[in-house]
């Protein structure tokens, strides 16, 4: 912990905010320092805050300042109708922001991308007209006197300086603890790819509205309070689309997604605004200023001030030592003596063995006048190693798309235990066991290969989100999977560093995380050397003697028919045939529609 602090990314802003906090006593006559000074204060807390769902989960919000405003029209309405001390409406708006963030984040969460975008500015256009038209509650466009708190007058902005510096200080924490936090590994998992976190079985809609509410909680706070300082709130200062502009081009010079940054940005923007207007008064001049400002972050720091330094610092370090090479084939010994039962046994409660572990009965999935999959039955024997081929273009992958959850089947049904789970979540399935890997990886390029061990999750609860990113069993099972699998030298690579065949045995170690019942792998050995296919097969093996359920898709006829039990085969959205592999291997109609005239059918060299 003190070698932690003693890193200067630590220390640096722990000794400005310290400056910060003694600041109005070095300079007793610092009024106007002050008033400057409570603005960057703000626009720090709001970056902050907005960088939990838009810097950490990747969903920008435009509109975000709209909880700002509730936070003011909460303080100004219940301090006028109660006549409490003001010091009460700053949690009273924090509750209110998170409240509204919940009613809206399950709304506005079903979009993405652009869409949201837009809706976020919805969002903040609405209120501003809601507060304009309640008129007995919000006093319309007139807006409301907001009641002072009784501080002795000669105090002047000393309280709200230290007031706001604590909401800042606060809001730094919880976005500490959101990052070091299992919710915070989910949200940059959904920020890399929405899609495949939620077959590792992580909450999407869960993650993504705690995270709203998370992030609407500081603007509240500091609504409240912001309210009293002006006197006064009214729908268009209140609602302002210009403070959410600011804020996120805060965020965005700062660099989003890091603890320090939108801070930064924060008191760039203000000082930058602050300047503009004291320099020419004229609001041209700051949309000028600020329009430079947004330009030269885009041209020349696309990431962000904080995260640029530190990539150049950590250059500079690296300078003349050996650079990292990373192999791009070398992968260790597999240590098979690690009991990887132990690591991925799953213990699941009175399942009759005989029952198949998975079914799909009847399954059509249509893409407009596409039949991708026409009617497919078929089971996966509990224990087996089944095969899977076809040519491409005949629906395997759209298969596994609707057994996994990722595509809703026009008809049919998909049974995991003898249960029908056609309609459930992506994320319910893998919590159930059932794992999968993509035809083209799916690692989250920007994690570390431990994180991204580490980012499934066997559950949804409050206390996995909140636990630490690297507690619990969970880091010593993946050092060891990582172990199992000859990875382990890659533990603190960013998986983006590896090479195609590592990163498709890296995310069969996440999946194995799950404890899956069975593993659904998509094309495992396309485009993967040799000495990997080989490494592949026996680790298949291994997972299968082991207890686990292997359901294969491959081109690599030979590598199927030799670790299958079974195999089906599918043609242009139909079964073929369903046998042996020895059946499969000499079935005239398979032999006609997949494997040419003159196929070779060799034995695997392993
Ligand atoms: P395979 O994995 O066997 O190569 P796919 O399941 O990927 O085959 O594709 C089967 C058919 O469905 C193809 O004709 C493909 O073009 C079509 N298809 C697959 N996914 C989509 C999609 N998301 N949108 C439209 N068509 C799709
Ligand atoms: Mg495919």
């Amino acid at each position: 912990m003190i070698a932690k602090l003693k890193r200067p990314r630590v220390l640096v802003p722990i000794v400005l905010l310290a400056i910060l906090a003694v600041l109005p006593f070095a300079l007793p006559d610092s009024k106007y320092e002050q008033s400057v000074l409570i603005v960057c204060f703000l626009f720090a807390i709001m970056a902050s805050g907005w960088n939990i769902i838009s810097g950490l989960a990747g969903y920008i919000s435009l509109g975000h300042s709209v909880y700002l405003g509730i936070g003011m029209y909460t303080g100004a309405i219940l301090g006028k109708a109660w006549g409490i001390d003001p010091m009460w409406l700053i949690p009273l708006g924090a509750i209110a922001a998170a409240l509204v963030a919940l009613v809206i984040g399950v709304i506005v969460l079903r979009t993405k991308s652009h869409a949201f975008v837009i809706i976020t500015i919805a969002v903040l256009l609405s209120f501003q007209l809601l507060a304009a038209n309640l008129k007995k509650i919000t006093g319309g466009s007139d807006g409301l006197i907001v009641p002072q708190p009784s501080w002795a007058v000669d105090l002047g902005n000393l309280p709200y300086y230290y007031i706001f510096f604590a909401i800042l200080v606060l809001t730094i924490v919880l976005v500490a603890v959101v990052m070091n936090s299992r919710l915070g590994a989910g949200l940059v998992a959904i920020r890399n790819d929405e899609g495949k976190a939620a077959t590792i079985g992580i909450n999407t809609t869960v993650y993504k509205v705690t995270a709203y509410v998370l992030s609407a909680i500081p603007f509240g706070a500091a609504g409240a309070l912001y309210g009293q300082y002006l006197g006064f709130v009214n729908p268009l200062g209140a609602f302002a689309i210009l403070a959410s502009v600011y804020l996120v081009l805060a965020a965005l010079i700062g660099g989003r997604g890091t603890l320090w940054g939108p801070v930064l940005g924060g008191f760039i923007v203000a000082f930058a605004n602050e300047f503009a207007t004291t320099s020419s008064g004229g609001v041209s001049a700051r949309v000028l200023i600020m329009g430079l400002i947004l330009i030269l972050t885009v041209m020349f720091l696309p990431a962000g001030l904080l995260p640029t330094i530190s990539s150049r610092l950590a250059r500079r370090r690296t300078k003349g030592s050996a650079v990292t090479f990373i192999d791009q084939a070398a992968i260790a010994e597999q240590h098979d003596e690690i009991p990887i039962g132990r690591l991925i046994a799953r213990s699941k409660a009175d399942v009759d063995r005989a029952t198949p572990i998975l079914e799909v009965r009847d399954i059509v999935k249509r893409f407009g006048g596409v039949t991708a999959v026409g009617g497919v039955s078929l089971t996966v024997e509990r224990g087996s190693i089944t095969g899977l081929i076809g040519p491409n273009g005949s629906g395997k992958t759209t298969l596994f798309n609707c057994m996994t959850g990722t595509f809703r089947p026009d008809s049919g049904q998909v049974l995991l235990d003898g249960a029908d789970i056609t309609g459930d979540k992506i994320w319910t399935r893998a919590h159930e066991g059932l794992g999968r890997t993509f035809q083209i990886t799916r690692l989250f390029k920007s994690m570390t290969v431990l994180d991204n061990l580490v980012a499934p999750l066997e559950r949804t609860s409050a206390r996995q989100m909140a636990a630490g990113r690297y507690s619990g069993e969970e880091v010593e099972r993946a050092r060891e999977v990582l172990d199992f699998m000859g990875l382990a030298q890659f533990e603190t690579q960013n998986a983006a560093a590896l090479s195609f065949g590592q990163q498709k045995l890296v995310e069969l170690a996440q999946v194995l995380m799950l404890r899956p019942g069975i593993i659904l792998l998509d094309e495992p050995a396309s485009g993967i050397n040799p000495t990997l296919i080989g490494k592949l097969a026996h680790v298949i093996k291994r997972l299968n003697q082991e207890g686990t359920t292997v359901l294969i898709v491959e081109h690599n006829i030979p590598l199927v028919l030799s670790l299958c039990d079974h195999v089906h085969v599918l043609a242009g959205g139909q079964i073929l045939i369903s046998g042996t592999p020895e059946q499969v291997r000499n079935d005239p109609q398979v032999i006609e529609a997949y494997l040419g005239p003159d196929h070779m059918l060799e034995a695997p060299h392993a």
